[in-house]
């Protein structure tokens, strides 16, 4: 049932040039379930003049006939949402509740995007002279080269490829090789919604391969990433060197902080339900959680049980809540992160090592008394490892909050309105959730400041990432 992934060039799927293929694993059972084509020079060069020739055709397509191409590949995606939530849980591991709400939530992505399209408005800058028109016109950038992780096989990509099929620029995916057939479900429904061949293409390899071809070429104009800070920092270098506009939406090491006034229960059920989410594979997952002394060991209590609670077990069984961690890379990442931390002095509350011996499954882990020179303290951990510590005021707390170079997103609980107000001013972070967990929809901002990279992927600002300025002013003769 699983489908084999080609790459898609000119409106075609393809095997790569040379017929090599990169095997895919399922992180549950660790078999492998299918393959991947991996692009080399010659296919990429097929993608480039592809993308070139595509934005000549996609950029005169009117922005309502735009929309309306893109409101089909959002129906034709929830239409296909069961199948490709079964195909994103065998590649990635996710429940199966959360690969398809992935799915449904990357339609009304493409919905918010296609919307905006109507709306690319430019203005009209009153003049200081009679019978002069200036003239603000918003034109697509051109071609984009996006690359997209594993972890939201889907939702790093739909946000790329809305925001530029809105502005009207062509686009090549650089998909993730561990996870890549749903991401080619995604591109599909496009096609199958009258995208013009060229407009979208999809290629897998060796990352550092492509982005090191596809950036400084001449057809790209626009780059976005979504992945860890120090790839982030090599692609926007090697952006700056071609002088190519770039998005970054990168790593972060999200606060979570409870006040002495805060609904404790409310806190615990929330955020442990947060930090496990994808197994912690997530960019904005709650990461440091910061108590009040007050309700220490209420909270702490309370998230190991939640933590010992919960179900881990293959995406497919409904009973699972938490699936394996993607790949073995993490395995080994959180034994190393939770040694370290132990080695240091931190207790271990629950958790701490790998389930079984198939399937790179890993226990919810709680750790408190961490020492602030543990690794896990100062580096992103993407698992379900949570360190929690306590603080006693708000300026020691605001303190921790900002103490690291990241700021993607920050959570906080209180029931005071002064307190909400004055967290969400003093936390440096792109993005602040205050008794809820309320990121990431579409007409929303979606985006880091700091080491977390800039440019957001949401909101009425998402579409402007893929927009020129362009000033006339005009006399009439
Ligand atoms: P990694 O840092 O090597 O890769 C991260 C992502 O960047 C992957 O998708 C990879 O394909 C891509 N990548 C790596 N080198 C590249 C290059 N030269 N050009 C283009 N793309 C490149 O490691 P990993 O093991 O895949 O992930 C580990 C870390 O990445 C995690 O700890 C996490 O910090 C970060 N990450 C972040 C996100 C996110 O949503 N922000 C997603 C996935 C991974």
């Amino acid at each position: 049932m699983y489908p084999d992934t080609q790459l898609l060039i000119d409106g075609a799927w393809s095997n790569s040039a040379s017929g090599k293929t990169i095997a895919v694993v399922n992180p549950a059972t660790e078999e492998t379930i299918g393959q991947v084509a991996h692009a080399g020079i010659a296919d990429l060069d097929r993608a480039l003049a592809a993308a070139d020739k595509g934005f000549q055709v996609w950029k005169k397509v009117s922005p309502y006939d735009r929309y309306k191409i893109m409101r089909k590949a959002a129906d034709l995606l929830r239409a296909r949402a069961d199948d490709i939530g079964k195909i994103m849980t065998a590649e990635q591991g996710k429940p199966f509740i959360e690969a398809k709400g992935e799915t449904l939530a990357g339609a009304d992505v493409i919905d918010w995007f296609a919307e905006e399209a109507r709306r690319a408005y430019g203005r009209i800058v009153p003049a200081r002279a009679e019978g002069v028109y200036q003239l603000v016109m918003k034109e697509p950038v051109g071609p984009v080269a996006a690359f997209t992780p594993w972890n939201f096989p889907i939702n790093q990509v739909v946000r790329k490829m809305s925001g530029a099929l809105a502005a009207g620029c062509s686009i090549i995916v650089k998909g993730p090789e561990e996870t890549p057939a749903s991401c080619a479900a995604l591109l599909q429904a496009f096609i199958d919604a009258g995208v013009p061949a060229g407009v979208i293409g999809l290629v897998y390899g060796v990352p550092s391969e492509i982005s090191e071809y596809l950036i400084p070429s001449p057809i790209i104009k626009k780059v976005t990433f979504t992945g860890s800070t120090p790839v982030g920092k090599h692609l926007a270098m090697l952006a700056g060197q071609h002088m190519k506009r770039v998005t970054m939406e990168l790593g972060g090491h999200a606060p979570a902080i409870v006040f002495e006034d805060a609904d404790v229960e409310s806190a615990i059920k929330m955020l442990a339900a947060n930090k496990y989410r994808n197994a912690g594979q997530v960019c904005v997952s709650p990461t440091r959680f910061i108590v009040h002394e007050k309700h220490y060991e209420r909270f702490v209590d309370g998230f190991t049980a939640a933590a010992k609670a919960l179900k881990v077990g293959d995406g497919m069984d409904p009973a699972t809540r938490m699936g394996p961690l993607a790949n073995d890379r993490r395995l080994q990442a959180m034994d190393a992160f939770v040694g370290d931390a132990i080695a240091k002095g931190a207790t271990l509350k629950t958790g701490g090592k790998r389930m079984g011996n198939k399937g790179y499954f890993y226990e919810p882990t709680v750790l408190t008394d961490v020492p602030m020179n543990a690794r896990i303290m100062n580096e992103e951990p993407f698992g379900p490892v949570a360190p929690i510590s306590s603080f006693r005021d708000f300026d020691a707390v605001v303190a921790e909050a900002n103490r690291l170079p990241w700021g993607l997103a920050a959570y906080a609980y209180t029931k005071s309105a002064k307190t909400a107000a004055a967290i969400g001013a003093a936390i440096e972070s792109g993005m602040v959730s205050i008794n809820h967990h309320g990121l990431a929809l579409p007409e929303v901002p979606f985006g880091g400041i700091k080491e977390s990279g800039y440019g957001t992927e949401g909101g009425a600002e998402a579409i402007d990432a893929y927009l020129n300025t362009k000033f006339i002013t005009q006399v009439g003769v």
